[in-house]
């Protein structure tokens, strides 16, 4: 017998289960299928994200910074500690459970939401009919009047330098590495490839960052890039811009990489090496041929403005489709569709996104760069304020940084927000905020801010653009 659903979500990341979630709460008939184990050899619905993304990254970026303040900057304050040590096992230990603990958390959120979940590998057939390999053993059909592919994303691998596992290492493997590599070499200074890099510095790994491309950061604002640039550096993250790694291989136990610079080629060895060269999307066996989804050149579902796939009622959303792979926007999209198919308004504007770098500062932007400004030819004024002018940055001990904000010079519209340093990624919210309200430089300078708080030093950059900080020379 075949199952009917209202709605058929294929994944379980922050796209999928999101969207099947919201979809019960608004009366669909709604199952969800997840093919990911658990290091406990259980479902474990969350996604990259959840798994081996966006949350054990950040608790390793946790555990690794109290690590390093207690050895560079907790005796400022009068603290010291003799014998500091880092079991790593202990943290890994800390940083599986809180995977285990989010991604039981779903399962919950499924059943108090009768969100139906099978544990398996779904693929979509002809007629909006899914077939589900389940984990144990049994296949069954589904049929959904609609479906939603939020299928996800993998690591990049670079032809020659396949993932081993243990030596040339992806994502999974930085999050479990059981003791810290004496030399660790990073393909790649991206998000990943910086968040990932910095926990194992902290702890006491060389790293060596290789960047292919000449310029820093270039998806940053120029100024904040060349601030982060300056930062890491102090922190000895040894990054290496205009230099293409072509080839890795294990000899023993190490990782002997060929790199190619303007100097020409050179011979380096590593512990480990992990590549963080980007994502590609993930459709392995997600689609019969018959479905009638297309993929684009570059492997994603292909979707319209609407996340509609070329097949009708079939949609996809998050990391599958084209748009920056991140979990919010992932999410977002997977409620605009679901609202969509409830017949409420759905809406996602792609410039509201911020995008954030977890790194020590953090870096956080959404909106526009002064680079891309200058390139479309829209007039801005520009107004910033360094942290280390903030009372509450200097009394927490984090100085570095600033605030730039960029207005449209003729409305004073906010256009981008960019900021370096400490909990950027929580004060670049009130910026989207008035973004998503078409809100001015103004409006941020009228409202109240609390002091002592970071948040001032958005105010104070609001203010700037009219020249009028109080707690700068303007
Ligand atoms: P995924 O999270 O990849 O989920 C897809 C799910 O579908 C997976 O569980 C997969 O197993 C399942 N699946 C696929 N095919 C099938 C099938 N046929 N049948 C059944 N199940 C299937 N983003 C942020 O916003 N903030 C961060 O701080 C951040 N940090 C990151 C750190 C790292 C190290 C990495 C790798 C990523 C990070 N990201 C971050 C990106 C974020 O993880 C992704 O953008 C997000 O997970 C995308 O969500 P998704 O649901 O589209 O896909
Ligand atoms: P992201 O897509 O943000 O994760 O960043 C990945 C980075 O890896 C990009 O900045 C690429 O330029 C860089 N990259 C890709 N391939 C190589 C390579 N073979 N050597 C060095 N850097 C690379």
């Amino acid at each position: 017998m075949t199952d009917k659903f209202d709605l058929i979500v294929i994944g379980a990341g922050p796209a999928g289960y999101v969207a099947a979630i919201h979809a019960a709460q608004l009366g669909l008939k709604t199952a969800c299928i997840d093919k990911s184990i658990g290091k406990d050899g259980q479902a474990a619905p969350g996604g990259t994200c959840l798994n081996v993304g966006c949350i054990p990254s950040k608790a390793l970026l946790d555990s690794s910074k109290h690590y390093d303040h207690l050895q560079h900057t907790y005796a400022e304050h009068g603290i010291s500690a003799d014998n500091v040590s880092m079991n790593v096992a202990t943290m890994i230990g800390r940083k599986d459970k809180i995977v285990k603990q989010l991604t039981g958390g779903i399962s919950q959120l499924f059943k108090a939401n009768k969100v139906t979940f099978f544990h398996g590998t779904a693929t979509l057939e002809k007629d909006h009919r899914v077939t589900v390999n389940q984990i144990s053993g049994d296949a069954i059909e589904l049929e959904g009047k609609n479906i939603l592919l939020a299928s996800g994303s993998v690591s990049i691998e670079i032809p020659g330098i396949a993932f081993d596992g243990e030596y040339i290492i992806d994502n999974i493997g930085a999050l479990d590495i059981d003791s810290v590599p004496k030399r660790l070499g990073v393909i790649g200074a991206g998000v990943i490839g910086l968040e990932l890099g910095s926990v194992w510095s902290r702890l006491g790994s060389e790293v060596t960052i290789f960047e292919a491309l000449p310029e820093f950061l270039g998806v940053a604002d120029k100024d904040i890039a060349k601030l982060a640039a300056r930062e890491f550096r102090k922190q000895k993250l040894d990054i290496k811009l205009n230099t293409m790694v072509k080839s890795a291989g294990v000899k023993g136990q190490q990782v002997e990489v060929t790199i190619d610079t303007k100097d020409g080629e050179q011979q380096l060895s590593f512990d480990r090496l992990l590549v963080a060269v980007g994502r590609k999307a993930f459709t392995e066996g997600l689609l019969a041929e018959d479905c009638g989804v297309k993929l684009s050149d570059r492997g994603q579902i292909e979707v319209d403005d609407n996340c509609l796939t070329s097949s009708a009622n079939v949609y996809a959303i998050g990391d599958a489709v084209r748009g920056p792979m991140l979990a919010h926007k992932a999410s977002e999209e997977g409620v605009a569709v679901v609202n969509r198919i409830a017949g409420k308004h759905g809406h996602l504007d792609f410039n509201t996104i911020p995008w954030v770098i977890y790194t020590e500062p953090e870096i956080a932007w959404v909106g526009k760069t002064e680079q891309q400004l200058e390139a479309d030819g829209i007039e801005y004024k520009s107004g910033s304020f360094p942290f280390a002018a903030n009372g509450r940055a200097l009394a927490g001990g984090a100085p570095a940084g600033m605030v730039k904000l960029l207005a449209d010079a003729t409305t004073d519209e906010l256009l981008g927000a960019h900021i370096i340093g400490a909990n950027a990624s929580e004060l670049i919210a009130e910026c989207v905020v008035t973004m998503e309200f078409h809100g001015s430089s103004e409006d941020l300078a009228l409202i109240v801010h609390a002091h002592p708080t970071l948040s001032e030093a958005v105010h104070e950059a609001a203010l700037n653009i009219h020249k009028h900080a109080i707690h700068r020379v303007n």
